[in-house]
């Protein structure tokens, strides 16, 4: 009982029902690509590091071996948190 589901369709069948949708494939694939550009542009904007800017994100303090009392020597601006 191999390929019982398969077997159902003819290669030909297969084909016509394949070249039906295919301009839906095709329309999904772009909009798919649209969505991809827009969630690209939004990890973009999210990459910019809120970076200390007493440091410029280096996490050292103003005296050698000191830490940034901006940050804590993380580098990254502290975010209020409750
Ligand atoms: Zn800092």
């Amino acid at each position: 009982m191999k390929n019982n589901t398969y077997s159902l369709f003819s290669e030909e069948m297969l084909l016509q029902m394949y070249t039906e949708h295919v301009d839906e494939i095709r329309e999904l694939e772009r909009e798919l690509d649209l969505i991809g550009a827009a969630l690209d542009a939004l990890n973009e904007s999210e990459d910019e590091e809120p970076y200390c800017t007493a440091c410029n994100g280096t996490g050292e303090g103003q005296y050698d071996g000191s830490r940034c009392r901006g940050c804590n020597g993380s580098g990254v601006e502290r975010r209020e948190e409750d």
